[in-house]
């Protein structure tokens, strides 16, 4: 349903088709762009853009649209599935006043410096003006070769485009900075893939999302400057950025890009303590996958967090490492931004303001992580004496025997909003997140009684009466995530034309914190079958 214009206040525009918006471009208009416009591989220097046009597919079909989206965007869904707005969305038509282009910019991936990367299948058409005045880039991933592509070949798969458009709106229903996802269009065209990475590769259906985003620059957008000593156009970059995206700052402060630096590391801070709260593990963070401005960019073999394993990585590539496992998140985005402080030494100029900011970084990220912590565990804080002890012993028993994040700590809610006076019914509302089915050994069990005993008369020391704690320890335990297997039902049903099971898992996802009857099978464990299938319990970077 489309709420009335009206309602949204006076001035705000009505929902019009993709077709009939007017387009833009900061970074078109304000940095400096590539002055060679060959489609060919190649070095680009001196430049952070290229002028590229998406490549046409044959069949262009809407397989998903969020409305959530395009109602804050004031873009309406397309009526058919192959109505014109979804040629533009599939990079077969522009808009006037679209400027397409692919971003350079280079990274760090796992730990090395990788030289130069780029949108190699990303393509920026533009920025449109949201409903409330921001502007917004539309970009479409596996639009087809840029100058970046390296040796592949730009396009991208249902599965994993499925996986990106499902997880951007899920994460930002659940509060979670975030990319945005638009649509997911079929293109009608096979792409072949290596999947398991074991010389077989498959023909897979290709597709495109459409990403939105305040604007998807990265770490590496900076660093590729700084590797080439483009000083002018990191200045140029910087301020940009500054401008346009961080208002908060004062823009005539001497010391404004040390003040920057220090902005982005507490906004990565804040993002990497809210994937630690939901149970989200990137699986890819290398420094070109770090969004400037502290959102979650670029799904790829991404994962959720099912049994609670710190040292669980989703990426295949990352088996051996697991350098970007679930617990070393919070490092890794630290490491990052020491990469970036290291891009941006010679604007700022101070190395010692460059220190302070990762700093910040440390304080901020320990900050939300116990205020997130806390909340989950229905306290006002976590500041007392034994706090800290506290939720590192429940991690650790978590760890001890295969226990589902999710669903104990929304058992854990019930249980602390009315516990059984019976020791030996206490642990009832924690069933459901053992994966033995028998529940925990009578050892493993003793020693969560022990702990719960300690929490509850902790709980118990705070303010408040136990419904409300239960309410706000809700309000921060999402019930229903993207489980990886859920995805990948979605991805089965969808390759076999049938998008209805999408379709109920967006709309489950809408709302991940209010539990409600017929929505059970979205909350469940991960099945037996989920164990071991590849998309559900691993997944390759091949997407
Ligand atoms: P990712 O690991 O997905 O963040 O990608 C790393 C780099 O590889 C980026 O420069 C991507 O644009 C590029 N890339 C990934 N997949 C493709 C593809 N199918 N075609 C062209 N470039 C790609
Ligand atoms: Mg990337």
């Amino acid at each position: 349903m489309s709420p009335d214009a009206s309602l949204l206040g006076p001035g705000t525009p009505p929902l019009a088709d993709l077709l009939q918006h007017a387009f833009d471009s900061r970074v078109v208009r304000e940095l400096p762009g590539d002055p060679d416009e060959r489609n060919v591989v190649r070095e680009v220097r001196g430049a952070s853009w290229t002028r590229v046009v998406p490549s046409p597919v044959r069949a262009p079909r809407l397989l998903a649209w969020s409305d959530e989206l395009g109602e804050r965007l004031g873009i309406a869904r397309p009526p058919v599935a192959d109505a014109p707005a979804v040629q533009v969305l599939a990079g077969n038509a522009l808009v006037p006043g679209m400027t397409p282009f692919a971003a350079r910019y280079g990274g760090h991936q796992f730990g090395n410096w990788a030289g130069q990367l780029g949108d190699g299948r990303a393509i920026t058409l533009g920025e449109v003006r949201a409903r409330d005045g921001q502007p917004w880039e539309l970009q479409l991933k596996g639009a087809g070769r840029t100058p970046y592509s390296r040796h592949a070949d730009g396009r991208a798969v249902l599965r994993s485009s499925l996986r990106e458009f499902l997880c951007s709106e899920a994460m930002h229903a659940l509060g979670v900075p975030t990319t945005r996802a638009l649509s997911l269009v079929a293109t009608g065209e096979p792409v072949v893939r290596d999947m398991f990475y074991d010389g077989n590769p498959q023909a897979e259906p290709g597709a495109i999302v459409c990403r939105a985003a305040p604007s998807f620059l990265r770490f590496g957008n900076f660093e590729i400057h700084a590797a080439h000593g483009e000083d002018a156009l990191l200045r140029t970059l910087a301020e940009h950025v500054i401008a346009h995206h961080y208002p908060e700052l004062d823009r005539a402060a001497p010391q404004r890009h040390a003040d920057w630096f220090a902005a982005v590391a507490r906004r990565t801070a804040r993002m990497v303590a809210e994937w630690m709260r939901v149970g989200f593990v990137h699986g890819v963070m290398n420094t070109d996958n770090m969004s400037i401005l502290g959102l979650t960019i670029d799904y790829g073999p991404y994962g959720w967090l099912e049994d609670y394993d710190p040292g669980w990585t989703p990426n295949t590539t990352d088996a051996a490492g697991r350098r970007y496992c679930f617990g070393n998140q919070p490092q890794i985005a630290l490491w990052n931004l020491a990469r970036l402080a290291g891009a941006l030494r010679g604007l700022v100029g101070d190395d010692a303001a460059l220190q302070r900011g990762l700093e910040e970084y440390r304080e901020t990220f320990r900050h939300e992580y116990l205020r997130l912590h806390a909340a989950k565990l229905g306290l006002a804080s976590l500041g007392r004496d034994g706090d800290e002890a506290l939720l590192g012993e429940l991690f650790t028993l978590l760890a001890a025997a295969e226990t589902d994040l999710t669903l104990f700590f929304r058992g854990l809610a019930r249980l602390v909003a009315a516990p059984a006076r019976d020791e030996s019914a206490l642990l009832g509302p924690l069933r459901a997140a053992f994966y033995d089915a028998g529940g925990p050994s009578e050892a493993h069990g003793r020693e969560l009684l022990g702990w719960l005993r300690r929490y509850l008369a902790r709980a118990a020391a705070d303010d408040g009466d136990a419904a409300t704690r239960r309410e706000r320890m809700d309000r921060v335990n999402p019930l229903y995530v993207p489980r990886n297997w859920l995805a990948q039902q979605a991805i089965d049903a969808a390759t076999e034309g049938d998008l209805s099971v999408l379709e109920r898992l967006l709309a489950v996802l809408r709302r991940p914190y209010d539990e409600r009857a017929g929505d059970e099978a979205f909350a469940a464990r991960r099945p037996e079958w989920a164990r071991h299938r590849p998309g559900c319990s691993a997944l390759s970077c091949s997407s």
